[in-house]
């Protein structure tokens, strides 16, 4: 049994891994630091419906107290293309040196549920942050269980959120359909 941080991106996405890990027999905390996710409001109604559903399930999550998001856009800024990258490991480093501190065996992320993601990418940058900070990464390709996760988080009745995260990412989920309506 390993004591694993897994860093949440959100309470839907964080069911199947959690289910997964906790079957393996691993003793799994969570992380939430999500300053890529606007508004605010939205923010907060992520957080809390994962808080709801970490007390549902008696899991242990940690909720930075920390939301950046001037540090997240003074990066993107003008690379507005190459910003999942950013994002990615903006997230994952505040995840690897808590688990660093909190000696934890390794850390993942619940990104990896999502067959939305640029998954490829979510591991490299996790693996070269193992690297540098000498905690094991633990891949797992959890899209396999992507469906089952949505079907639960359905049952359970939770906020699922219609787009990524930042409002370039909510630009591009609802712009088309604005495009539409002018017609
Ligand atoms: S699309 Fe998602 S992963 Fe990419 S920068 Fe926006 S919030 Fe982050």
């Amino acid at each position: 049994m390993a004591k694993i941080l897994m860093h949440v991106c959100c309470g839907p996405c964080s069911i199947y891994p959690l289910d997964y890990l906790r079957g393996e027999g691993h003793n799994v905390h969570g992380y939430f630091f999500n300053p890529n996710i606007h508004p605010y409001t939205e923010y907060i109604r992520r957080k809390e419906t994962l808080d709801a559903f970490a007390e549902k399930e008696n899991w242990p999550v940690i909720f930075a107290e920390e939301y950046p998001l001037e540090e997240y856009f003074r990066h993107v800024a003008y690379r507005e293309g190459q910003r999942c990258r950013f994002c990615y490991a903006m997230r994952l480093l505040q995840a690897v040196r808590v688990a660093k501190r909190g000696k934890f065996d390794a850390f993942t992320t619940s990104l990896l549920v999502s067959p939305f993601q640029k998954h490829e990418l979510i591991r490299e940058v996790a693996e070269d942050l193992a690297d540098r900070y000498d905690v094991p990464f633990y891949y797992v390709d959890f899209r396999k269980g992507f469906k089952e996760g949505v079907e639960k988080s359905k049952l359970l009745g939770m906020y699922r959120q219609q787009y990524c995260g930042c409002v370039f990412s909510e630009k591009e989920r609802y712009a088309p359909r604005e495009k539409g309506r002018q017609k």
